[in-house]
């Protein structure tokens, strides 16, 4: 429970729930709902209001349901309700015994409707949709009133029955709201309230040819469940005054509606339809693309609930919208990830290295740490023998001074094993590097000179009799631009694709620990980034592994030497 000790660290919609609580309006109570319609795949925002959802529920001892506004039968599929659960799941949800559905609330909707009609606040409108909008009016002009609105009950009644009984073709007809065709807000300009669509619906199949809209559903399922917070995103403000007067007008138990600003990410379109729009054209893999802000892409990609959740921690609630740049999330991520992620070594473009003064045909196991950032997770034994494989940009024939890896005449140290000297270089006919020869000592086996001799660099290898070869998947940003909205005259959002947003590199070189790593297992490749297995391309015989994010901040880095530049 928050305590009167902490209001000053509450969030804007906990001071209204400690307000409700000092005026007793709700007994106490807190009940939350996340109302996601299931025409498409969660995204990052949609994280940010069930973190915010299941969240105010837990801290005040409440519930959160998990709701499906399922009132649009031609968008709407099943295959979205079960991600959408998988998704809310995996983000450490519970919503209790079962998934709740506006559908299942149709009947009661039903007869709410005809109780309008009968108290004279509702009725049948022939007008169609494009003669609706003429009616309307605009921002600075009042609307003018439908020729139908003084239909009796009767006749309302009457046609209102013969819609459900499908008597009339799609978009003949609707029933509207009578409130106010000079009210300033248009949202109560006489707003429809059911609409003719003889469509089959995912959960009541045929049962019904007229659907409730939104607007009409939406506050009397928060009545129905007893929510006592309805939190939504702004863009329903304006929806208020609409969602009180239908509560008012029915006299039924009346929730708190409040808005947040949604999030929006630089570098990423966030709208479902775009998203949609994404896949459908095949410009991702699917909704799952590692590069989507999707869940199931976020999961994809090597992310972790904990890293989610904390990102919507920290970015917080608030009433003005704001774009929160994707490097946090991606240090949310890395942060979480630094500390539970075992450590390994793989080689992204291997070089071959060749340690002549080595036995052939020998190899030992040295020991490596599996976490410094976590003793417990222990070591683990790594190969090494006479052929191995470094990081091609590791080496360098002509190097600077201030190159501290491996280059002619210079020593270094390989990452748990021994110094080594570069003594040759080999090339091809076109004059290309294609093996480099070192000498090793083995008198600093483990990575320590017992003469105290020092080396400036540390590089990582593997083994090349041992190792594993990977496909190894870089992203980057999907978009190119910060705000991918943002278009000019002649251009598509479309336009700012990253051309570069991802690269796949075949040929990688990892250790053997990763030959049984398990779709989805997530570790960090020493000097390189963070990876998981790709839960859905890798097999036993071709592992696949993606580039959750790289090991450091570069942007930061690149900002930083920017301002040193000032
Ligand atoms: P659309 O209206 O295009 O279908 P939507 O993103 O609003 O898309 P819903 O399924 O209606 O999708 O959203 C479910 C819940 O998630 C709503 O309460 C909505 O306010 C919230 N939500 C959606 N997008 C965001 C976002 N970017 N930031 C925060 N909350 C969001
Ligand atoms: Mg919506």
């Amino acid at each position: 429970m928050a305590s009167e000790e902490s209001a000053g660290r509450l969030n804007f919609i906990e001071q209204i729930i400690a307000e409700h609580e000092a005026s007793g309006r709700f007994g106490g109570r807190v009940q939350t709902r996340f109302p996601p319609e299931p025409n498409g795949y969660l995204h990052i925002g949609h994280a940010k209001s069930i973190c915010l959802n299941f969240g105010l529920a837990a801290k005040y001892g409440g519930k959160c349901n998990l709701r499906f506004d399922d009132t649009n039968p031609t968008k709407e599929e099943d295959e979205y309700v079960r991600a959408i659960e998988e998704d809310v799941r995996w983000l450490g949800f519970d919503w209790g015994e079962a998934a709740l559905f506006a559908s299942d609330y149709f009947g009661q909707l039903y007869e709410w409707a005809l109780k309008l009609i009968q108290d004279g606040k509702a009725f049948v409108c022939d007008l169609s949709f494009d003669e609706m909008r003429e009616h309307r009016g605009t921002l600075t002009e009042p609307g003018r009133e439908s020729p139908y609105r003084d239909r009796s009950v009767e006749e309302n009644l009457d046609l209102f029955a013969r819609m459900k009984a499908g008597e009339f073709p799609d978009g003949s007809r609707t029933l509207r709201a009578k409130i106010d065709m000079a009210a300033a807000n248009l949202n109560l300009r006489d707003p429809v309230m059911y609409r003719i669509l003889h469509a089959t619906h995912h959960r009541t199949g045929d049962a019904w040819c007229i659907y409730p809209m939104y607007d009409f559903t939406h506050g009397q399922s928060d009545s129905i469940e007893g929510i006592t917070h309805s939190i939504c995103t702004l863009e329903f403000e304006n929806h208020r005054p609409l969602y009180d007067w239908y509560l008012d007008a029915l006299e039924i138990y009346h929730p708190q509606q409040i808005e947040f600003a949604r999030l929006n990410l630089t570098y990423t379109v966030m709208s479902k339809r775009r998203l949609l729009q994404l896949v459908a054209e095949g410009l991702v893999s699917g909704w799952d693309d590692p590069r989507m802000p999707t869940i199931c892409g976020l999961r994809r990609r090597g992310y972790t609930p904990a890293a989610i959740r904390n990102f919507c921690d920290l970015i917080g609630v608030a009433k003005f919208n704001s774009t929160i740049d994707v490097v946090q999330l991606e240090n949310s991520v890395r942060e979480d990830l630094n500390r539970h992620a075992p450590r390994v070594m793989g080689v992204l473009r291997p070089l071959r290295v060749v340690i002549e003064n080595y036995p052939e045909g020998e190899s030992e196991e040295l020991e490596a740490v599996n976490n410094p950032e976590d003793e417990s997770a222990g070591t683990r034994p790594v190969p090494f023998s006479r052929v191995l494989y470094i990081e091609e940009t590791d080496f360098m024939e002509d190097a600077p001074k201030k190159f501290f890896r491996l280059a002619p005449g210079r020593e270094v140290r390989l990452r748990y094993a021994y110094f080594v000297t570069c003594t040759d270089v080999v090339k091809d006919a076109d004059g290309r590097i294609t093996e480099i020869r070192c000498t090793y000592d083995p008198a600093t086996r483990g990575g320590n000179a017992p003469d105290g001799r020092k080396v400036k660099g540390t590089i990582h290898w593997v083994s090349a009799e041992h190792a594993v070869q990977a496909e190894v998947r870089l992203y980057d940003h999907l978009f190119a631009v910060p705000d991918p909205n943002e278009v000019a005259e002649g251009q598509d959002w479309t336009d700012h694709l990253n051309p570069q947003s991802i690269e796949v590199l075949s040929g990688a070189m990892v250790e053997p620990s990763l030959a049984s790593a398990e779709p989805g297992a997530r570790f960090q490749l020493e000097r390189t980034g963070y990876f998981c297995v790709d839960s859905v391309d890798s097999r036993p015989d071709r592992l696949v592994l993606n580039r959750t994010v790289s090991l450091k901040d570069t942007w930061a880095k690149v900002q930083k030497q920017q301002l040193q530049k000032k």
